[in-house]
């Protein structure tokens, strides 16, 4: 080993004998945390001690320290939330990344990482069937790319309406009227509200939770001026998509900016036989989606595409004295996302598209909805158990009756701790909600998620009756 690297070696065998023995652990051990940060609160707080320690012995200490407190969420037997895993090839390339310590903010200084992302983004783009001209943006999740699509649509939209947003603010401002699906996710009131934007009219969805195209145009037709219409690839629910062909022919008419939310759906894309949950969503002008979940690259990469440059450079893009401007390529990073200085975060989903090839990511994401369909199908043979939703994607709503017992179910099944299944409210019931979204979910892992399930229902009948 060279001297220079010397000072890193101890810590780094051991970040990576303790990182081993983690993802070791993950077939096996109880996927719930068995402490809590309360718990552990004396382990890490108290003062901070005037003296230092070896890195090494820093790392050690962490890792004991943290074991009990960790969730196996990348586990195949984790269905929470919408999670995801990480792929090795994205988890190595992860560590390359810190490593390489590159603030990527501009081509000239880290060429390599604007290269490999510019690479990532161009794949994805093929890969969703979105417009090749689009900027793709690396941030860190769906909020802040689904936030960077605003952001550019509001400067769009006043720009049009003849106002100077940079110049101006927004006091006086012509009023942008935003639309959602009354089903999106809460993050897109995040976005507005860091807009000023304020809250989206909610628009009328159906049964499986995907946003009524008649009812848009309803709500879009009692005014007019600049619209901002958001649709939604993936209910949490029911992993259901609007109908984004009819959908976006009503917010043209309108004259809107048209937004999809695609956290963990946008993936459908990558799927042939998924053609026609996502159709129409390239007739949009902006994207955003995670990385981070149906992708399986490790925290934090969100993936913000927008069609219009001009208005996202405008929104996001600055001019100092200090940075050295792109010349003639596609852009400096830091045009196209909220940050300065980042991490190369883009550089890991190389790796998991390298990794995987067009067809693997199409057999990855297949493979998620595989396993939700089988969970529900098997779950819906169990008498008692009902499946909310048709499962034509990665998620699957289930019922036990009444509410009280729902709430029972879930809690018995986090604490046996074979599964991890998020409990969650849809449709005005109590749901057990299971969230496929980790590459390494098998076959035998859906038959431990439905003995888990029907065993917590009969333990909690049994106790009942
Ligand atoms: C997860 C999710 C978000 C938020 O993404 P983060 O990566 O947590 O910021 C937004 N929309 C949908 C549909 C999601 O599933």
């Amino acid at each position: 080993m060279s001297a220079g690297a010397e000072p890193y070696s101890a810590a780094l065998s051991a970040a990576a004998g303790h990182a081993a023995d983690w993802l070791g652990s993950l077939p096996g051990r109880h996927v719930g945390p068995g402490v809590t940060a309360h718990d552990l609160a004396k382990d890490f707080g108290g003062p901070l001690p005037d003296g230092g320690m070896p890195a090494a012995d820093v790392v050690d200490y962490l890792a004991a320290k943290a074991e009990p407190g960790l969730m196996a969420m990348p586990s195949g037997r984790f269905f929470g939330w919408v999670i995801g895993g990480t792929l090795p090839a994205a988890l190595a390339a992860d560590w390359l990344v810190s490593a390489w310590d590159q603030n990527s903010g501009m081509r000239y200084a880290t060429p390599a990482i604007a290269a490999i992302e510019e690479a990532a983004g161009n794949w994805l783009l093929q890969l969703l069937g979105l417009p090749e001209e689009a900027d793709v943006g690396f941030t860190t999740g769906a909020t802040m790319a689904n936030f960077t699509g605003m952001a550019a649509a509001r400067w769009r939209l006043m720009t049009d309406a003849g106002w100077d947003l940079d110049r101006e603010g927004l006091s006086g401002a012509p009023r942008i009227r935003c639309f959602a699906g009354q089903e999106r996710h809460e993050t897109i009131d995040l976005g507005l509200r860091y807009l000023g934007l304020g809250r989206p009219t909610a628009v009328a969805a159906d049964d499986r939770g995907r946003l009524i195209p008649a009812e848009l145009d309803r709500l879009l037709s009692e005014d007019t001026g600049p619209a901002l219409v958001f649709l939604q690839a993936g209910n949490l629910h029911s992993g259901a998509f609007d109908p984004f062909a009819d959908a976006i022919r009503v917010a043209r008419r309108h004259g809107a900016w048209v937004h999809i939310d695609g956290a963990f759906g946008l993936w459908a894309a990558a799927v042939p036989e998924f053609a026609s949950l996502t159709e129409g969503m390239e007739a949009a002008d902006s994207w955003g989606t995670d990385a981070h979940k149906t992708l399986n690259v490790p925290y934090d990469c969100g993936i913000s595409i927008v069609r219009d440059s001009v208005a996202l450079r405008s929104a996001m893009g600055l001019t100092t004295s200090y940075l050295v401007p792109d010349a003639e390529g596609p852009g400096d990073p830091f045009q196209k996302v909220p940050e300065l200085s980042r991490r190369g975060r883009g550089v890991p989903v190389w790796a998991a598209l390298r990794s995987l090839g067009r067809e693997g990511v199409a057999a990855q994401v297949r493979g998620l909805a595989e396993a939700a369909s089988l969970i529900a199908e098997r779950l819906d043979q169990v008498e008692g158990i009902e499946v909310l939703n048709p499962v034509d994607y990665t998620q699957v709503s289930l019922a036990f009756g009444d509410d009280a017992t729902t709430r029972a179910v879930t809690a018995r099944v986090i604490e046996d701790g074979k599964v991890w299944m998020s409990g969650s409210r849809w449709k005005g019931r109590d749901v057990l909600r299971v969230s496929v979204s980790n590459w390494s979910t098998d076959t035998d892992d859906v038959g431990t998620a439905v003995d888990a399930v029907s065993s917590a229902f009969a333990a909690v009948r049994s106790q009942s009756g």
